[in-house]
């Protein structure tokens, strides 16, 4: 008799990432469960699955009660809004989807005895005073401001995780996640990679937030959904940072997406957002040694390609 195939449950299974980890568990020959409220997720990044005999689409909000029959063998956790502009406007969305449905997608995974997966995120690491960020950093984060909200409910997400992990011995994984970028970002959800090709796109002024000195580090999004892949079918727990370790400032980030668009943009300045952090790279040397990954797509080539998408999607 044919083996049954293994199901794979995705929260936040129609946003960026998400959308990527539903294409590619089918494509490994798992059934997908896609949840997803779509508040900031969209059929649009599902829709070409839709037909899919092993994909199905169940729009629920995971800070409620999950009910799902039959076995599910894995979970990954990958709902809430993932951009600062998001945060304002839906911070306690955030702050429940982190912390409520960090528990009731833990609650479902001793039910079904399911491995766990929680996408955390470099955020626990805060305005970080240590550069580049470990595993091991405690992070700087302001609980109060109004990225907090995003902030704390990761760091409660992951000590919830390993709470279930120590008492009801749930085999987890926790993976922060630096910025990732790619096809199926959101044209206006608000962060700098697609702010930056929006503008060029259209030959608006690219709008820098401060003097642009501030760092961030590029991971195109296939070589994450690898990381994540690998972590999931290693023996670690995490949690592990997934992100690559190449840092610009977000002045010459800019200046590669005026010459890559060839766009008529300039610079302009604009006020920084309140705890912008001033510094990001991740250490990866863990994901290195542990999972044998790293990243392989540099970002003036996931650049390119994903401008090419915004140009043929938007
Ligand atoms: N940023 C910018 N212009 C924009 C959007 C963002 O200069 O139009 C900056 C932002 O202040 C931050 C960096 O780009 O320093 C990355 O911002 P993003 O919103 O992508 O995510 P973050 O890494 O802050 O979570």
């Amino acid at each position: 008799m044919a083996q049954r195939k293994k199901i794979v449950l995705i929260t936040g299974g129609a946003g960026f990432l998400g959308s990527h980890l539903c294409d590619r568990f089918l494509y490994d020959g798992y059934r997908v469960l896609c949840v997803d409220n779509l508040i900031t997720g969209n059929t649009k990044n599902i829709g070409h699955l839709l037909s899919d005999r092993n994909f199905r689409f169940i729009e629920h909000n995971v800070s409620k009660e999950i009910r799902i029959p039959g076995p599910v063998h894995y979970i990954l956790h990958f709902a809430s809004p993932a951009s600062p502009v998001d945060y304002l406007l839906y911070p306690i969305p955030t702050l429940k989807v982190g912390s409520l449905g960090t528990h009731n997608t833990l609650g479902l995974a001793k039910k079904k005895q399911a491995r766990y997966l929680l996408a955390s995120t470099s955020e626990v690491y805060g305005d970080p005073l240590v550069h580049p960020q470990k595993e091991t950093y405690w992070g700087n984060v302001n609980p109060i401001g109004p990225r907090g909200v995003y902030d704390e409910a990761k760091r409660f997400a992951e000590a919830i995780t390993m709470a279930y992990h120590r008492m009801h011995k749930i085999d987890i994984k926790i993976v922060r996640i630096f910025n990732t970028y790619g096809p199926r970002m959101r044209i206006k959800d608000g962060r700098v990679v697609p702010n930056f090709i929006y503008q060029a796109l259209h030959n608006e002024p690219l709008t820098v937030y401060g003097s642009g000195r501030q760092t961030r580090s590029f991971c195109y999004y296939s070589d994450l959904i690898e990381g994540i892949v690998r972590l999931l079918f290693s023996s670690m727990t995490g949690p592990v940072n997934i992100g690559n370790p190449k840092e610009f400032t977000i002045r010459e980030f800019a200046q590669l997406v005026i010459t890559s668009s060839g766009t008529k943009s300039r610079i302009v300045y604009k006020p920084l957002p309140i705890d912008d952090p001033k510094q990001r790279r991740p250490d990866i040397s863990l994901a290195r040694k542990e999972l044998n990954w790293e990243p392989l797509v540099p970002l003036e080539k996931g650049l390119k390609v994903t401008i090419d998408w915004f140009k043929n999607n938007f």
